[in-house]
């Protein structure tokens, strides 16, 4: 039959069937985890929407409950001020920037805000991009090459590896918070690379403890590598006037070649930057891919952030209330017998729970106590050391905060007497 189909043409059987998203391993252990989920009667603590905006209290399906999971740590995003300045931004500017930067994008809240961010670290310039995880990215893969080396903490966040692994660098972790362990690999990595780069936190997102700065920038005097900070859940926490980890120690902010931040968490807003030398800032407006070929930050978002930097220079005392909350959050959990790990006390407090079916269960008993507080689970921190973490906010009460380390303590025990056999599960 001379209208047969041709091989590769409609109606032929296929040479190679398209992929099913299905057998993605990543879905596959997706569903291994609802059904445990199922199994064991938990409620999926992710994606709960929330009714307004979150900051001590918040809203889900109509019932309100005492709030520790929003990084909004000093209230901003709920400050009329705040508010008023990204209102005022959309009326003048519209909503988008509706170009790169680099052609048509830029708009005088854009150049404003990094001024102040550069100001408030104490160095030369700062450039914001229209993400936080895109910022570590693209300024990772945009100094970095082939012939470099990457060491970093082993729980640094996951844009600074996904920039660390796209540059093609060489690239290794040491221990959490072992400054001999990157020593080690300093002394038997460097000399066979062209530039070593070290990425830590200022304060660890999962853990709420600090790099230790003043040890690092000795490294950095001995061993000659550029010194990158991510300051995400630092900035506007740390420090007397929470200008961040160079603050809280006392050190010069100039022996830190890159300071990270976000725009997400205390500033009130969405977006990211890095602040430093005016050459690193230069290099960076012209080669970041993410910079370069993507969108400015949103003109509201950037005058958001502006104003919001205002208040907590102008308003050191939010800082002040925070660390006391937050000291006497741990003191309470403390005093309940829980394990808060290696937590300094500032802001980000986990409860160790250990294993992650554990975690989760005891986040579904909070959310019953009228407390919302998420698990961090297991590929998201190492296997046995799944934890509730609780963020500190502004508003927080004492008597809110003693309640809800009384209840974790309750609600940890009965789970721990209900002696849950993980391995019976049937899945
Ligand atoms: N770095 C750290 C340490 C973070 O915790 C986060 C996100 N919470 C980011 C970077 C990414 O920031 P953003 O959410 O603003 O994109």
């Amino acid at each position: 039959d001379s209208r047969q189909a041709k091989p590769g043409g409609s109606g032929s059987a296929p040479l190679r069937p398209v992929p099913a998203f299905s057998d993605l391993p990543q879905y596959k252990q997706m569903k291994v985890h609802q059904a445990a989920g199922v199994a064991l009667g938990i409620e999926n603590p992710f994606y709960r929407a929330h009714e307004g905006a979150p900051g001590a209290m918040t809203v889900i399906s109509g019932k309100t409950y005492s709030n520790f999971a929003s990084y909004d740590y000093l209230s901003l995003n709920q400050d009329p001020r705040v508010r008023a300045a990204a209102v005022e931004a959309i009326a003048q500017y519209g909503v988008s920037s509706s170009a790169s930067r680099l052609v048509a994008g830029e708009r005088p809240v854009h150049q404003e805000l990094e001024g102040k961010l550069a100001a408030f670290h104490g160095v030369e310039a700062a450039v914001a991009m229209v993400s936080g995880y895109l910022t570590n990215l693209t300024t990772i893969t945009c100094l970095m090459g082939a012939t470099d080396l990457i060491l970093h903490d082993e729980l640094i966040h996951n844009s600074v590896l996904a920039g660390a692994q796209a540059c093609g660098a060489t690239r290794r972790s040491f221990k959490h918070n072992d400054l001999d362990d990157l020593e080690r690999s300093l002394l038997r990595l460097s000399a066979r690379h062209r530039r070593v780069m070290v990425i830590v936190e200022g304060l660890y997102s999962m853990d709420g403890d600090l790099a230790d700065l003043p040890r690092l920038i000795e490294l950095r005097r001995k061993h000659g590598f550029w010194l990158m900070v991510d300051e995400a859940h630092a900035v506007g926490v740390l420090g007397a006037t929470g200008r961040g980890s160079a603050e809280h120690f006392g050190v010069d902010p100039a022996e830190v070649d890159i300071w990270m931040g976000t725009l997400s968490k205390t500033t009130a807003s969405c977006g990211g930057y890095i602040a430093g030398k005016a050459e690193l800032i230069d290099c960076l407006k012209g080669y970041a891919g993410g910079f370069v070929y993507s969108v400015g930050l949103p003109p509201s978002l950037a005058a958001a952030a502006s104003k919001a930097l205002d208040i907590i220079v102008e308003e050191p005392q939010r800082v002040t209330r925070l660390h006391d909350r937050s000291h006497y959050f741990v003191g309470q959990l403390k005093a309940a017998g829980l394990d808060t790990g290696s937590c300094a006390g500032f802001a980000v407090i986990p409860v160790m729970v250990g294993d992650s079916i554990r975690a989760a269960m005891l986040s579904g008993a909070m959310l019953e106590a009228g407390i919302n507080v998420l698990p961090i689970l297991f590929p998201a921190v190492p296997e046995g050391s799944a934890r509730l973490r609780f963020f500190i906010n502004f508003d927080h009460t004492e008597e809110q905060l003693a309640f809800a380390a009384v209840e974790t303590a309750k609600a940890l025990q009965v789970i721990v007497d209900l002696g849950v056999d993980i391995s019976s599960i049937d899945i």
